[in-house]
């Protein structure tokens, strides 16, 4: 048995057969081939072995004639991994004696070396397992073909391991058979992760590089609670699963009596709690849990879903799915976040060759840039909020300039649709959100011209200690409970209250149960969280008073370290409700 930790992302355990894919996601299978194919199955390999050999040379020649012959010899190296003659004998005999496809014995052979390598504790040695990777790659484009299988062909329940998800790769798994996630990257707070929660499975990002020993079909337990994942679990491990199993069912069913109950703290004060949601599917799980309304709708997702730049009428069938499901509910729609790690595969070329994208093009900075691209969002926004309670808002604002110019745009599309005669809605509140310190040093300047704040903490978190959300690599540096983070929240609160403007905060941080006794105190009286996560909240909510979480907050913000702060509010958590902490 193996076990590898990572950051616990999306809550659950699930247990299934593997499905690695390399970092091309290439399906790994399997396969057996029958006895009377073996040598069939032999010549394919055989084939598939010398394209890439030819295919290495002619690289080899082509830098060498380009660079230079020092460059050309990386070349050298791959070739002699190619030719080497234990290569084809191990695969031949896999494929013999074993009945192994020629994929899957590729596949194993090469990750048994690259594990070797990366495990003799010596970086040089261990980046030789890349020429590995990069080998078992070109194989096995040989032997599948050009085409992929596409993730959306699944016929049976796996559990996906994989060196990275994107969040377009994750948007379109299909949760029918689909069990679970874990990827060697990711962080706490990255796109992919959030998608976990919206799809419900269980998931654990950051594992770091551990997945080259692994191979399609050994047995998983993917925690999704504590960040573990336990490969070829031994009999003991399987029982605890099953136990844990029974715990959770216990857990989910009371927590699924506290769905109609309200958000009123112990001394009456209502907290009002929405949801958020990537896809309109997800409406239903949020209103059923008790959300007041959609607080967060990540519009960004209907780029990243499908192949093709969603038209005007897309975006509005979207919009009134929602809409019509929220009945007079309120719905945030949050325009689109694209770049940084949300790139649709229809915008890559704008993207590629960007060194630091979370700083780059993203976001109201890609909608200020391509106009006509913000328009057609906006048009469709305007048209479905006649048909709803809707509000609008603009992420990643950094400057009162840029909150002023997309307002403009929106101002100048109402009249383009005032002009056609198109039924639209005319008086929006406009809102914006919080997530880059600038913002919250001018938050009271703002606050003169917004409507609304919803704070991103995911975001503020990651500019404001400089740390990349989705870098496993600084993960431990990622911490919402920094006290500069608190501070910020306070400032937001404190001049959205002196300007009578509604402030939510629909980051993670609210989602984190960990966390809400503080924003309470805080004086947040508006969170939207994770459809998930919404009857743990209230069950939290319930279980305060307002002076006892305004005494938690005080005391949190006393505290000068991340993990004191935590390590209180977790202290604070486990008195207030004990069930909660898994
Ligand atoms: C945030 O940054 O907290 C947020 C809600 O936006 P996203 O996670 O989509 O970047
Ligand atoms: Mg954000």
């Amino acid at each position: 048995m193996q076990v590898r930790n990572g950051i616990a992302v999306s809550p659950g355990v699930a247990v299934g057969p593997a499905l690695v894919l390399g970092s091309e996601n290439f399906r790994i299978p399997r396969k057996y081939v029958a006895q009377d194919a073996v040598e069939v199955e032999v010549a394919r390999f055989r084939n598939a072995l010398d394209q890439v050999c030819q295919e290495i040379e002619e690289n080899e020649s082509l830098v060498a004639d380009k660079l230079g012959s020092q460059y050309a010899a990386i070349f050298s190296a791959h070739l002699q991994m190619a030719r080497d003659p234990k290569l084809t004998g191990e695969v031949e005999r896999l494929i013999r004696e074993r009945s192994f496809s020629p994929e899957y014995a590729v596949s194993r052979y090469l990750r048994q070396h690259a594990e070797q390598l990366q495990n003799l504790g010596n970086p040089y040695l261990a980046e030789r397992a890349l020429d590995i990777f990069d080998l078992e790659k070109r194989l096995l484009q040989r032997l599948l073909g050009e085409s992929r299988e596409e993730l959306s062909n699944l016929t049976a329940p796996v559990i996906i391991l994989a060196h990275d998800l994107t969040p377009g790769e994750t948007a379109r798994l299909n949760t029918d058979f689909v069990q679970g996630f874990a990827t060697e990257s990711g962080g706490h707070t990255s796109h992919t992760a959030i998608l976990a929660g919206a799809l419900g499975i269980p998931a654990v990002v950051g594992l770091g590089r551990c997945l080259a020993g692994v191979s399609g079909g050994q047995t998983v337990i993917l925690d999704g609670d504590h960040g573990q994942v336990l490969i070829d679990p031994d009999e003991a491990s399987l029982e605890n699963f099953r136990t844990s199993e029974a715990q959770n069912l216990k857990i989910r069913e009371r927590l699924q009596s506290l769905e109609d109950v309200q958000a009123d703290t112990q001394d009456g004060v209502h907290i009002h709690i929405y949801g958020n949601i990537e896809f309109p599917s997800e409406v239903e799980q949020c209103i059923k849990r008790g959300a007041e309304g959609i607080g967060l709708y990540r519009t960004e997702f209907l780029y990243l879903g499908g192949n093709a730049e969603p038209t005007e009428d897309d975006h509005y069938q979207a919009y009134c799915r929602v809409i019509e499901a929220c009945g007079n509910r309120p719905v945030v729609i949050r325009t689109m976040d694209i770049g940084a790690d949300k790139v649709p595969k229809q915008l890559k070329d704008r993207f590629d060759g960007n060194q630091n994208p979370m700083l780059g093009l993203r976001s109201i900075r890609l909608s200020l840039q391509n106009t006509s691209l913000f328009r057609i969002q906006l048009r469709a926004i305007l048209r479905a909020a006649a048909k709803g309670n809707v509000q609008i808002m603009f992420p990643l604002v950094a400057s009162l300039l840029e909150f002023r110019q997309a307002k403009m745009i929106l101002m100048d599309v109402m009249e383009d649709l005032e002009d056609e005669g198109v039924e639209y809605c005319s008086d929006l509140p406009v809102g914006m959100m919080v997530e880059v310190p600038s913002a919250v040093i001018l938050a009271e300047e703002f606050a003169r011209e917004v409507d609304f704040f919803s704070i991103g903490t995911n975001d503020l978190i990651q500019y404001t200690l400089a740390v990349d959300r989705s870098d496993p690599a600084v993960a431990s540096l990622y911490r919402a409970g920094d006290p500069s983070i608190l501070r910020l929240i306070r400032t937001v609160v404190e001049a959205a209250a002196r300007h009578d403007r509604p402030v939510t905060v629909c980051g993670q941080m609210s989602s984190d149960v960990r966390f809400v006794p503080l924003l309470v105190g805080l004086g947040l009286r508006h969170l939207s969280a994770t459809p998930q996560s919404l009857p743990r909240l209230k069950e939290v909510i319930r279980n305060i008073s307002i002076p006892e979480a305004e005494r938690i907050a005080e005391h949190a913000c006393s505290l000068d370290l991340a993990r004191d702060v935590e390590h209180y509010l977790l202290g604070e958590l486990g008195r207030l409700c004990p069930d909660l902490i898994v």
